[in-house]
């Protein structure tokens, strides 16, 4: 027997989330992200239930030949854009979308030898101060890119560094709005501009092309704002284990390594299969939530490596082989999601997701 620890994807959560993406933007092209192996949960995993998506969009060229060796004859878009000279090859051959961000890269496909016509993002840096051409420049370098012959069709495309938030008190989207709106004005070309935050946040912005992201894989990108619920989104993984062992303690008895945790009464623990080599942080706080038998309950003590504790106390059926549930849905039907479990050790959903280990069982439902 393999230990019990699985994750679980669920394909029709994935299309779930992917119709409320189309629910909030219903005139815009949704391409689905699904960069970072499609945020932990496998390309391969997700394709199915994503392949009514507009597009996808990755970063690098080995996940986008994935997608090509799936059957994907669709838009694919590089959201980085190329790394090296060389990847214009591939871009051509794999029929990709790349963004341009940085001089660099205008002078590869200048370069570039073939006849090719590239469909090209030109990323503007409108705020968030990692990728794209400054507000001032961004006309000038979108009339040197629409003179280049290599170049077929441009969008406008920016990331928003708040949609998720308040900003100086602000909205958090509006002095990027602004910005874009005014460099871009009367230049033609379609827009990319919204993640998650911004789709489900602001669904009256005007995008062309949409990218979601966590928002597909049943996670609310503005938690605790708000929640999955308040977002109609369900969990796309469930990372489920199973009690091994039970232990009866004392008051005064601590539970695990530096004995971190001590009982102040009697009570009754769990020893779960699933630890900091699974991808359970080890930081996490005692009190997070965790599903035994669909009912919540709380982790007690230090994550080890390959094992933690749940508080059994309230749960006398609760013994050896009881289902647990990290994060995700029970087989009971009850969900714990994963942005309430990634605030126990002071990170976000994204984080745990894309950090399922290679030892995990991945299974699909
Ligand atoms: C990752 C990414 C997204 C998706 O963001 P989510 O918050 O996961 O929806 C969109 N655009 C760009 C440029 C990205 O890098």
């Amino acid at each position: 027997m393999p230990r019990p620890i699985t994750a679980v994807i669920h394909r029709q959560s994935l299309q779930h989330n992917l119709s409320i993406a189309r629910q909030k933007m219903p005139n815009s092209q949704v391409y689905a992200v699904v960069k970072a192996n499609a945020y932990g949960h496998g390309i391969e995993r997700v394709y199915q239930a994503f392949k009514s998506a507009d597009g996808f969009a990755l970063l690098d060229l080995v996940e986008a030949k994935r997608i090509r060796a799936l059957g994907w004859k669709g838009p694919v878009l590089l959201l980085e854009g190329i790394f090296s000279e060389q990847d214009l090859f591939d871009c051509e051959e794999l029929n990709l979308s790349f963004t341009i961000h940085s001089e660099y890269q205008i002078e590869w496909l200048a370069r570039f030898p073939r006849p090719a016509r590239f469909d090209v993002y030109l990323k503007m840096n409108s705020g968030m101060n990692r990728l794209g051409f400054r507000p001032e420049q961004y006309r000038q370098v979108w009339q040197q890119l629409s003179n280049l012959p290599q170049v077929q069709r441009l969008t406008h495309m920016m990331h928003f560094s708040d949609a998720d938030g308040e900003r100086l008190g602000r909205d958090g989207i509006e002095h990027q709005c602004q910005i874009f709106d005014a460099v871009i004005q009367d230049l033609p070309g379609a827009r990319s501009v919204c993640n998650s935050a911004a789709i489900l946040r602001h669904p009256q912005l005007q995008s062309d092309v949409i990218r979601s992201g966590i928002m597909l894989y049943g996670s609310s990108p503005d938690y605790p704002s708000h929640s999955i619920q308040d977002w109609n989104l369900q969990p796309a993984m469930s990372l489920r284990s199973e009690i091994i062992a039970v232990q009866q303690l004392k008051a005064g008895d601590s539970v695990g390594y530096g004995s971190r945790f001590v009982a102040e009464r009697e009570m009754r623990i769990g020893i779960v299969a699933c630890g900091y080599a699974d991808g359970y942080q080890r930081i996490t706080a005692t009190g997070t939530p965790i599903l035994v038998d669909g009912q919540r309950s709380s982790l007690v003590g230090r994550v080890s490596m390959d094992m933690l504790a749940v508080d059994l106390s309230h749960l006398p059926s609760a013994q050896v082989s009881s289902e647990v549930v990290l994060w995700g849905t029970s087989k009971h039907g009850t969900v714990l999601s994963i942005d309430e479990v990634a605030a126990g050790s002071g990170t976000i959903g994204y984080e745990l997701m894309c950090a399922v280990t290679a030892r995990v069982n991945f299974i699909q439902d």
